[in-house]
């Protein structure tokens, strides 16, 4: 698993509920080395009129999420293992829920959102272990204000290491710059993505051919510096062992 001499690594979880016809075939060709797919619901798909999974009963949660972890495998062959939720909307419930249906990751942790769980679980940026998951938070820094990222890093506190802040353009600094410097920033980095942002389904900035172009100087960039690229499925092995012994 080792690549070069950094223990810096790149965790990816690539995630959706949109398993129906167009999205079957490219959420298939997923499946490789470095791409996971994982259960991600959004109430308002299963017909809900708002998109707060933790404010549903733990039962409606449990429903939504076995049934989206079943069609994925239906599709896929495989049973998905790690989660998040839509607009990272879980609370303790919702973890007593995934543990209870057997999840081994969980990816729904985002310090920007922090309604339904403490402050010393939300604004965590590393992996840890709870309650027997492995909780893998999105991870968030701030930019360096002396750079030409400056007044971004005064405007964004915190940035997070997602496809939004790689698509967004802010006040002089690509997305890309950005992400590449909290990437660079720290040991472990977690990554997930929707299928859409590799396509125009939803017309966002710079989505489709743009985004795709984008990640692929991601992994190049990370590559040349040696990062090791490790799924969600997998982290929960290294964490076992220490990440600084690997
Ligand atoms: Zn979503």
């Amino acid at each position: 698993m080792r690549c070069g001499g950094s223990t810096r690594r790149f965790l990816e979880v690539r995630s959706s509920p949109l398993i129906e016809s167009p999205w079957k075939r490219p959420i298939c060709s997923l499946n490789s080395r470095r791409h996971e797919i994982g259960v991600h619901v959004h109430p308002r798909e299963f017909g809900h009129e708002h998109d707060q999974l933790a404010e549903l009963p733990p039962d409606r949660q449990r429903e939504l999420i076995a049934q989206t972890r079943f069609e994925i495998a239906d599709a896929v062959g495989t049973e998905p293992v790690s989660f998040r939720a839509g607009r990272h909307s879980a609370s303790r419930e919702t973890l007593r829920v995934l543990a209870n249906l057997g999840f081994a990751v969980d990816a729904s942790l985002n310090v920007r959102y922090d309604e339904y769980l403490p402050k010393d679980i939300s604004e965590r940026s590393e992996p840890f272990e709870l309650n027997g998951i492995t909780e893998i938070p999105v991870t968030h820094g701030e930019l360096p204000t002396m750079s030409r990222c400056g007044v971004r890093a005064l405007a964004e506190r915190p940035v997070t290491t997602t496809a939004a802040t790689l698509r967004a353009d802010r006040w002089g600094c690509r997305g890309l710059t950005a992400f590449m410097h909290l990437a660079k920033t720290f040991k472990f980095i977690s990554f997930y993505m929707h299928p859409y942002d590799a396509t125009n389904y939803h017309d966002l900035e710079n989505c489709g051919e743009m985004y795709r172009e984008r990640m692929e100087k991601v992994i190049e960039r990370l590559d040349n510096n040696s990062v090791q690229f490790v799924t969600a499925e997998n982290i929960s092995d290294l964490m076992d062992d220490g990440f600084d012994n690997i």
